[in-house]
Formats: C-alpha cells, sequence, structure tokens
C-alpha cells in the first residue's frame, strides 16, 4: 500500500492506504467510516485517548483567550507547566520546545556547554548507544547514528561516541578527556523495545559521578506515563541530569521539554538558546491539562494493571503461535511483541483486523494503546492478535502441505 501518486507531500513515509477524520478514547474513524482501535496512539503520543474532554475544554478555553506571545515576556501557564514537571522531578529548571529532537538539541547543548562553562570547551563529547533514536534533525541523527537514516547527509556531526547498549566496559572505554556525558533512552521505543538492566544505569550513574559527566534520559517517548509512572527512571531508580520529553507531553498537541539540574543548567544563560514557538501557551495548556489528568490519585495504578494484563494475555498468545510471534517485552504500555513472520507483515495483518500497532526494530510490533485503555479493549486487541495469528498459521500449514 503506497500513497496515491497524486499527493504533494513529500514522500518520505511509506504510509498505509488509510486515513482517519475523527477519534474519541482509543477509537479511530476512518474516512470511509470504519473504526479502529488504536494501538499506536500517534507513537505515544495520545496518551490521553483521542478528544479527552477535559483536554478538549482546555485547549478551547485557551483558544479564546492567546495563542501565541513571544518568550520575550513572561509565561505564566509556562511557569506552572515548569514548576509542577520540576516538582514531580529531579530538575530546577525545564526549556520549552516543539518536539522530540528539538528537547534533544537542547539536552546537548545544555550537556556541552556545561563543561565549557567550567572551562573545558575540549569536552564535548557524549556516549549514545546502538539502535537509539533521538530524533531527525542532524544533530540528534549524529545521536541516533543509524547509518540508513545519515546516508546522503553529508558528514554526520562529530561529538558521539556510540557503544552496544549494556555494554559497561565498552562505555569506559570509550570514557575520556573530551566526555561530556552519557545519553540513553531508559527503555528503546524505535529501536524494538529495548532494555538495559537496571544494574546498568546504576553502573552508568557512578561513571558519571566518578568522571564529573552528565547522564541524559531520552524520555520523550518513555516518559509522561508510558512507562507506568510519570517518567522512566523512577522506575529504574537512576536519576539522571539532564532529560528530554516531548511526545506524550501535549497529549497529542506539539510540545518538548528538556528538564535539567541547576548544576546541569549551570552553563545556561540569556542567548545561549531559544524558539519562537516554545512555551507556546496553546501548548502550555494542553500540557497542564494532560498532567492534570495523570496526577490524579490510581492514574498510574491503572496503567500498571493494564499493563499486566497485555503482557499476560499477549504472553499466552505467544505461547500458542510460536510459529508466528516469540516474545513480549516492554514496560507500562510500551509494549512489544517480537515477530517471527516479518512484522511489517504482521501490522498489515492486524490492520486487516482493524488493530492499529506500529513497527520497531528488531523486528519488533509494538502495542502503544491510550493509557486510559480499558480490559475490554485490551481483550478485543488480543482477540486481533489471536485472529491475524491464525490466519498466519494457516496460510503456514497450507504451505507446508504444498498447497
Ligand atoms: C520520537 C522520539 C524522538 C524524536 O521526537 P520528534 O518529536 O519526532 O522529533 C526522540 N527520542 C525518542 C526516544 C523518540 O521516541
Amino acid at each position: 500500500m503506497t500513497q496515491s501518486a497524486t499527493s504533494h507531500l513529500l514522500p518520505v513515509f511509506a504510509r498505509a492506504d488509510l486515513g482517519f477524520e475523527r477519534g474519541e478514547g482509543c477509537w479511530l474513524t476512518a474516512t470511509n467510516g470504519e473504526r479502529y482501535l488504536d494501538f499506536t496512539s500517534g507513537v505515544a503520543v495520545n496518551a490521553l485517548g483521542h478528544c479527552h474532554p477535559h483536554l478538549v475544554a482546555a485547549l478551547q478555553e485557551q483558544a479564546t483567550k492567546l495563542w501565541h506571545m513571544s518568550n520575550l515576556f513572561k509565561s505564566p501557564d509556562g511557569e506552572r507547566l515548569a514548576a509542577r514537571l520540576c516538582e514531580q522531578s529531579f530538575a530546577d529548571f525545564v526549556f520549552f520546545a516543539n518536539s522530540g529532537a528539538e528537547a534533544m538539541e537542547c539536552a546537548i547543548k545544555v550537556t556541552r556547554k556545561f563543561h565549557a562553562a567550567k572551562g573545558h570547551p575540549e569536552r564535548y563529547r557524549i556516549i549514545t548507544f546502538d539502535s537509539a533514536f533521538h530524533g531527525r534533525t542532524l544533530a540528534t541523527l549524529a545521536a541516533t547514528g543509524s547509518p540508513k537514516y545519515l546516508e546522503g547527509f553529508g558528514p554526520p556531526m562529530d561529538g558521539f561516541d556510540q557503544v552496544t547498549l549494556g555494554d559497561l566496559d565498552a562505555v569506559k572505554k570509550a570514557t575520556g578527556p573530551h566526555t561530556a556525558g552519557i545519553l540513553i533512552e531508559p527503555l528503546q521505543g524505535e529501536g524494538g523495545v529495548r532494555a538495559a538492566p537496571h544494574a546498568f544505569f546504576k553502573a552508568l550513574r557512578q561513571l558519571c559521578d566518578d568522571n564529573g559527566l552528565l547522564l541524559v534520559f531520552d524520555e520523550v517517548q518513555t516518559g509522561v506515563g508510558r512507562t507506568g509512572d510519570l517518567f522512566a527512571y523512577k522506575r529504574i531508580g537512576v536519576t539522571p541530569d539532564v532529560m528530554s520529553l516531548a511526545k506524550a507531553l501535549g497529549g497529542g498537541f506539539p510540545i518538548g521539554a528538556c528538564l535539567a539540574t541547576a548544576e546541569a543548567a549551570s552553563g545556561m544563560t540569556p542567548g545561549s538558546h531559544g524558539s519562537t514557538f516554545g512555551g507556546n501557551p496553546l501548548a502550555v495548556a494542553a500540557a497542564n491539562a494532560v498532567l492534570d489528568v495523570m496526577l490524579k490519585p490510581g492514574f498510574f495504578d491503572h496503567v500498571q494493571k493494564m499493563s499486566l494484563l497485555l503482557k499476560q494475555k499477549l504472553a499466552s498468545v505467544v505461547d500458542r503461535y510460536p510459529g508466528v510471534l516469540s516474545e513480549v517485552r516492554g514496560e507500562g504500555l510500551l509494549i512489544g511483541l517480537k515477530a517471527v513472520v516479518p512484522s511489517t507483515d504482521l501490522v498489515a495483518a492486524l490492520r486487516e483486523q482493524k488493530l492499529l500497532t506500529v513497527g520497531a526494530g528488531e523486528n519488533v510490533v509494538r502495542f502503544l494503546p491510550p493509557l486510559i485503555v480499558t480490559e475490554a479493549e485490551i481483550e478485543e486487541s488480543v482477540a486481533c492478535l489471536e485472529h491475524a495469528c491464525a490466519k498466519f498459521a494457516d496460510s503456514r500449514l497450507k504451505q507446508a502441505a504444498g498447497q
């Protein structure tokens, strides 16, 4: 399925031949009127589902008051959002951006400037990991390090040393007089829902403390509820110095954020960074509304309960269809299903069952339901998976029988 030849959208996405016109909760209605169960959440963005009434009301109200203000002036609602994010995290300061890549750009700049301001501009290199994903700008692509994304765009930006995820010796070997920090996702999303042991994160923290490095967590995908707590670092029990957020932060309205301790941010002064749209009143209203909902008591209990249920049910399907699926992985509602059949075929087969999922690295299919998903919706998604698996198993039997 490819996009129509008459499209004027730059053909950088392999789009499915399917478009949507409205959504409610975990459900989407296609332009042809068909209903789909959305376990993509716009790739971990619509954490509260589609058209959550509190978010709709917050944006509608803000739309009648003020759409945009420059950062030349105070931002009362931005102050409130930043204070709430700091209260809920390790951070003292927040910079608002418009996307994950921009939040990461700020994190990289904060990390480099920290050392430069202390008289060590030569300490600018950042250690990153294989199969990471940090964004599509030139700097975040260099941090991502994936040859297939870098190809054709000139020399990758200097300053990133990539090592194998989980290999502490490799991290130590890569650490030198030019190292500024270590950048890691608490749980790799695009890379295939790949995790490193908690002990590895603890060791990275220690290494940073021993060598005066900053530990930077890219929580663009894991943050704001996805892994069963507001931030994934809390579940790992290791606190970073700098953290990027984006995807779920605005519940579907574009906003990113870079959070840092006062110490880590000590190099950032008036003029050292900026953004025209960053912290835009509409974006900030959406993000404040997301926090209103997520910070209500019991919200994350629900996410964890649904996580357990989904993982158990998926594991039982994996057991019954070893020729189609091989493993369930992930945390909270960032769940990966490692496929035996090509993951792109599985995503397409699930779409035929009216269930939307997202592919990832390592032949994994991501289940990213809105965090407000119900037990009944999880059961429905698993029924769709069962049907798809049965079809794969059936066609394999037929192939084996030479039909
Ligand atoms: C999606 C993602 C990004 C990039 O976010 P954009 O908003 O697409 O720029 C960066 N890091 C991680 C971990 C992501 O999942």
